[in-house]
């Protein structure tokens, strides 16, 4: 059974009058445990499609399936607990707090969101500091620390409840190549280590051969698609 699922999936944004097609009728499926890339040049998509298998935003036509529910189901509400309770994130410009610690950074989702218990909610972000890496720096804060070390308190922070997926739009781009490079093996060794299901989109070709199945956005469409097309498979 695939983690995520998409059948000729598609997003229109409307802005005023004009529609602007961002996602032009894909297919393609995630299998759990997968290590998974999207790449593209900029406008390709990438975020678009993220987002909805992220459950921020519905397609406009099309079905998505992410553990085996249609996102499409969801209200804002039920989004937002499926989110909480299934998925966590990575952003590009790693969005830690800037008044919290390392630690306090990791512990948040825990806290405010999943309310668990002090002592199991400190055990559990002591587990992910040392997982990436990072118990000594356990009391800095974030503007204290490197681009590289902040990114992997952002895997911790979408680790640390325990998703079954994580998804990470271009989390290397701010990072030098020999940085991005580390963050995507610390990514795998996460995968290896927690079976959770990754899914990160970068425009850089060089790191998207770090990836164990690659999908090519091309304004709106996959390379995989487009061949098919072509191929008069379509
Ligand atoms: P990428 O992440 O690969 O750079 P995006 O998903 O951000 O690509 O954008 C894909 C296309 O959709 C682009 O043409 C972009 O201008 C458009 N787009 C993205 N977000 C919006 C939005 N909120 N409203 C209107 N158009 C958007
Ligand atoms: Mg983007």
């Amino acid at each position: 059974m695939s983690l995520v699922r998409a059948e000729r999936l598609e997003k229109t944004y409307r802005v005023g009058d004009i529609d602007v097609p961002a996602i032009k009728g894909i297919d393609f499926a995630i299998e759990p445990g997968s290590f998974v890339a999207f790449v593209g040049p900029s406008g390709s998509g990438k975020s678009t499609l993220l987002n909805m298998i992220g459950c921020l935003d519905h397609p406009t036509s099309g079905t998505l399936t992410v553990l085996d529910t249609d996102i499409a189901t969801l209200d804002r509400r039920a989004a937002a607990r499926f989110r909480g309770e299934h998925i966590g994130f990575v952003f590009q410009d790693f969005n830690l707090i800037p008044v919290l610690t390392v630690f306090e950074n990791i512990e948040y989702p825990l806290r405010m969101v999943q309310k668990w218990p002090a002592e199991k909610r400190h055990a559990q972000v002591a587990l992910m500091l040392a997982a990436v890496g990072m118990a000594d720096q356990a009391n800095k804060r974030p503007d204290q620390i490197s681009g590289g070390q902040k990114q992997r308190v952002a895997v911790a922070r979408a680790l640390v409840s325990q998703p079954k997926l994580v998804l990470a739009d271009e989390p290397t781009a701010n990072l030098d190549h020999d940085t991005a490079y580390r963050i995507l093996e610390l990514m795998k060794k996460m995968r290896d280590e927690f079976k959770t299901t990754f899914v990160f989109s970068t425009h850089d070709p060089k790191i998207m051969g770090e990836a164990e199945t690659t999908f090519t956005l091309e304004d709106g469409r996959l390379d995989s698609d487009i061949q098919q097309e072509e191929l008069g498979h379509a």
